[in-house]
C-alpha cells in the first residue's frame, strides 16, 4: 500500500509547511509517548495530522501537531481548543499520548478523515453534572484530565474503528453503538 503512505505524506508536508517548528520537550519524550505496540509505517511518518469536526460548536480543524520528533505548540493549542468543554469553555491540555493514539488509529484504519468530536475534555463540573444523570459516567473521568475522547471517524464503520482500537492496546476503549461512537483513553488497558 505504498500509494496511501504517499498520500498521507504529502498532505501532511502540506498541513505543516505552514507553521515554524517550534521546539518544545524532547525527542525522547515524544518517541515514548507513541505506544511501543504502535504501527512501523505511522513511527516513519515525519509529521503526524489530525483532523476534527465538533459535533457540538460546529468548528473544524486540521492540524499538525508534531514534526520532525517534536510537538508543535501551536498545534496542541489548536486541539485543545477544539476538545475543550462546550458547555464551560473550559480548555485543558489533551495529553500528547492520546493525540498520538488517534494518529495510530487513523493509520491503522487507513484513513485521513475526519474525527468527530462527541466528547472531549470535560471539566470537574460538566461531568458531575452527566455522573449524576447517568450512572455510565464515571465519577473521575480519564475526560476529566484530558485523557480520552468519544469519537466516530468520517467513513469509517463503528465495527472497523472498535476493532482497530483494541488491537493497539494503548488504553481503555468503550463502544457504544447505539449512540454511534466510541471511547478511547490512555488510562490502563480494558474494555466495555
Ligand atoms: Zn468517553
Amino acid at each position: 500500500m505504498a500509494w496511501v503512505r504517499d498520500i498521507i505524506r504529502q498532505e501532511q508536508v502540506v498541513a505543516c509547511s505552514r507553521r515554524q517548528f517550534l521546539r518544545i520537550g524532547s525527542g525522547v519524550a515524544a518517541s515514548l509517548l507513541l505506544p511501543a505496540a504502535g504501527l512501523a509505517r505511522a513511527a516513519s511518518h515525519r509529521e503526524r495530522s489530525l483532523n476534527f469536526y465538533n459535533t457540538h460548536t460546529d468548528e473544524r480543524l486540521k492540524t499538525c501537531y508534531w514534526a520532525e520528533g517534536d510537538y508543535l505548540p501551536e498545534g496542541l493549542q489548536e486541539i485543545n481548543t477544539i476538545l475543550r468543554d462546550h458547555r464551560t469553555d473550559d480548555i485543558h491540555d489533551m495529553d500528547r499520548g492520546l493525540l498520538d493514539l488517534l494518529y495510530l488509529l487513523q493509520t491503522k484504519v487507513e484513513s485521513q478523515q475526519t474525527f468527530q468530536i462527541i466528547s472531549g475534555y470535560r471539566s470537574p463540573r460538566t461531568n458531575a453534572m452527566l455522573s449524576e444523570k447517568s450512572g455510565a459516567v464515571a465519577k473521575r473521568s480519564y475526560h476529566m484530565q484530558g485523557m480520552a475522547i468519544d469519537i466516530r471517524l468520517n467513513g469509517c464503520d463503528l465495527k472497523q474503528l472498535h476493532k482497530a482500537a483494541l488491537s493497539l492496546k494503548a488504553g481503555g476503549v468503550g463502544y457504544y453503538p447505539s449512540s454511534d461512537f466510541i471511547h478511547v483513553d490512555v488510562g490502563r488497558v480494558r474494555r466495555w
